[in-house]
């Protein structure tokens, strides 16, 4: 067709095909649905498709104090905005910010707390986040108790006058421990404290801490959400009804520097338009692999919720929509010379930090996650040495079983 058969309307011209309004018809779709088009209504300027990198630190003022939505990148980007619309919109939340990392995502959150706070926190949560606590108690005056949280009533006895924040992460990095939300959720608010969700091992689409009733959800974006090992970012989101805690995370995030790149947030998109997909492709492979390492003689005890022997296989039912793809396992000899046969044995799983990408990780706790804590810390928890994690991948499912069977029998 010839272009001068085409209206050629300006840039920017409003509500043509019903682009504008999209996004707020989304609601009461389905998670496939919203995976896809969450943040994704054409571009208004010229009807990309595809989200548009907007790559450039600062925007052109249209007047004096007149702006088209933004100033600076450091404060927002219309590529971080359509990120932070598509990950509020899949965890039910009223927005999000999204970060440079994850550990810069948990810095902005403790930064909404004053001096002299009190911190509750799993004795098991991921190690930099134990680190983090540890440095803002050692510097910024924050109090932290470290307890296992899987009895709500230890952690009702442990709020102190003075607690704010009561920081949860389920499941458990490495050791698959499960949280009751809804039961730290009552805990929480008969206190006017904070509940903060770290659901970076589910994804919305396997568990949604907001509709249990926590104030703040975040994420490690670049794990499943991202899913492709490609990018470093983090992710906050606030509940419906908590815009005041939005707008500080907002203003956090600018003031300390830690919003995320647009390149970034463009590619942590185009990875959400698959997660609904990956997700449970993860899980069944991850089924598999967990039965499969039950059943072997050399296996002494895989940590998987899954598992109808988990000891909160029922909290999972009733909590998750799903197991997920982190697993963890104890070799019966698990001597370092037992572990490093094992490890240096497999192909599939490559030997690395990280979880939730497409493809088969495994790591050692011990000497690498959890390397920031003390070795009396670890055992205390059950971290041992012989502890081995797998992020199962979405390679074929026949090839990663065979691939532990000859490491497991190497
Ligand atoms: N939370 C969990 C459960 C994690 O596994 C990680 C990283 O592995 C983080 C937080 C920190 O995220 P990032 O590495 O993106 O800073």
């Amino acid at each position: 067709m010839a272009s001068n058969e085409f209206t050629i309307l300006a840039p920017g011209s409003p509500g043509v095909m019903g682009w504008a309004g999209r996004s707020g018809q989304l609601a009461g779709t389905g998670l496939g649905t919203q995976c896809v088009h969450g943040g994704a209504a054409p571009d208004p300027a010229y009807g990309a498709v595809a989200a548009p990198i907007y790559e450039t630190s600062t925007f052109a003022l249209l007047d004096i104090c007149t702006s088209a939505g933004f100033e600076y990148t450091r404060s927002g980007n219309p590529t971080r905005a359509r990120l932070e619309e598509a990950i509020a919109l899949l965890e039910g939340g009223c927005g999000a910010i999204c970060t440079s990392s994850g550990m810069s995502a948990v810095l902005a959150v403790i930064s909404l707390l004053e001096h002299g706070s009190h911190v509750l926190c799993p004795m098991d949560c991921y190690g930099g986040t134990f680190r983090t606590l540890e440095h803002a108690r050692r510097v910024h005056g924050l109090e932290t108790t470290f307890l296992d949280m899987t009895d709500p009533e230890a952690v009702r006895a442990a709020i102190q006058p003075n607690t704010r924040l009561i920081w949860a992460e389920t499941p458990s990095n490495p050791l698959l421990r499960l949280l009751d939300l809804a039961a730290l959720a009552r805990v929480a608010q008969r206190q006017d404290i904070l509940l903060a969700v770290d659901n970076t091992f589910l994804s919305p689409v396997l568990q949604r801490p907001l509709d249990w009733g926590a104030d703040l959800v975040f994420h490690s974006t670049t794990k499943y959400l991202n899913g492709h090992s490609d990018v470093v970012g983090g992710a906050v989101v606030a509940a419906q009804g908590r815009r005041d805690l939005l707008q500080r995370l907002a203003t956090l995030n600018m003031s300390l520097g830690t919003s995320q790149s647009p390149h970034d947030c463009a590619l942590v998109l185009r990875g959400l338009k698959t997660l609904h997909l990956r997700m449970r492709a993860h899980e069944s492979n991850a089924r598999a692999l967990a039965g499969f390492l039950a059943a072997h003689p050399a296996v002494a005890k895989v940590n998987y919720p899954g598992l109808p022997g988990h000891p909160q296989h029922a909290l999972a039912l009733r909590q998750q929509t799903g197991f997920g793809a982190m697993l963890s396992f104890e070799l019966k000899d698990g001597s370092p010379a037992s572990v490093r046969k094992v490890l240096r044995a497999l192909r599939w799983f490559t030997l690395a930090e990280s979880l939730g990408g497409v493809e088969s990780l495994v790591a050692q706790p011990a000497s690498m996650s959890h390397a920031s804590m003390t070795a009396e810390m670890r055992e205390r928890i059950g971290i041992r040495d012989g502890l081995i994690r797998l992020s199962v991948g979405i390679e074929d499912q026949a090839d990663l079983i065979e691939d532990l069977r000859q490491a497991l029998e190497s």
